[in-house]
């Protein structure tokens, strides 16, 4: 059953307008006499028989896929823009050609396959970006996030790490010593302190008579915790002088 333009007289497979022969505005158009794409809308001295009227008729019965106050004119509808790349302005299109009828009344799309956004962190806000910018937004050592401003993210200089502020808050501290940015896994308490193992391994001793840890500032002569400890040692070490002689 054929379908006829009543712009141009052009006959059309009504099967084929909604299997695949044009796109899915062009079949619009043609159903509501809008134009087809042999006449391209412009109107062609031609009247429709009203055997042809009829054929028209009876070929859309049971069809009816499009909305009938869209196409009035023929004219290729505007791209459709998916999402915008907030970094690069890059956009993902829908165009109109991209589109057909299925067969049952709905539209497919038959263009390539449409990339979809990938999020990132800008400002505590999700903004949509596309695969290059992704993999140049900064990524979060600790939570994997990826970050669109720099100034959202901190350099962890002691270890090599870049990490956002949110985690940098959550999981790091600064050495007491050295001032350094550290995680707290790899800071040690030390009286009522926290330090890195750097600066730990400079300020902290063991008695070298009780054993207990001491503060290299406060040494009793460099090796002792306590005056009574350097003592005790003192006395110990006469005994054993003693002993041997
Ligand atoms: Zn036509
Ligand atoms: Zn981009
Ligand atoms: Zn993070
Ligand atoms: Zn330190
Ligand atoms: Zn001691």
């Amino acid at each position: 059953m054929d379908v006829h333009c009543h712009k141009c007289g052009e006959p059309w497979d009504s099967y084929g307008l909604f299997h695949g022969d044009v796109y899915a505005w062009q079949a619009d158009a043609i159903i509501n006499g809008a134009g087809c794409p042999s006449c391209e809308g412009q109107s062609v001295e031609h009247e429709l028989t009203f055997a042809e009227m009829d054929e028209h008729e009876v070929a859309l019965e049971g069809n009816d896929p499009f909305d009938e106050t869209k196409v009035l004119e023929y004219k290729r509808p505007p791209k459709v823009v998916l999402w915008k790349c907030t970094k690069c302005k890059h956009e993902e299109t829908q165009w109109p050609d991209d589109l057909q009828y299925d067969g049952r009344g709905n539209i497919k799309y038959i263009g390539r396959l449409n990339e979809e956004p990938l999020i990132v962190d800008d400002d505590g806000k999700e903004v949509k970006v596309c695969q290059d910018c992704y993999d140049n937004c900064i990524p979060c050592y600790e939570c994997d996030k990826r970050f669109f401003d720099p100034e959202d993210t901190i350099y962890i200089q002691d270890e090599y790490k870049t990490v956002c502020l949110s985690c940098f808050e959550e999981f790091y501290s600064n050495c007491e010593k050295c001032g350094e940015s550290t995680h707290q896994d790899n800071l040690n308490g030390f009286q009522d302190h926290d330090y890195c193992n750097f600066c730990l391994g400079e300020i902290k001793r063991d008695c070298e008579s009780c054993g207990d840890e001491f503060h290299i500032d406060d040494a009793v002569e460099e090796f002792y915790c306590s005056k009574e400890c350097f003592e005790e040692s003192v006395e110990d070490e006469s005994e054993l002088l003693l002993e041997e002689r």
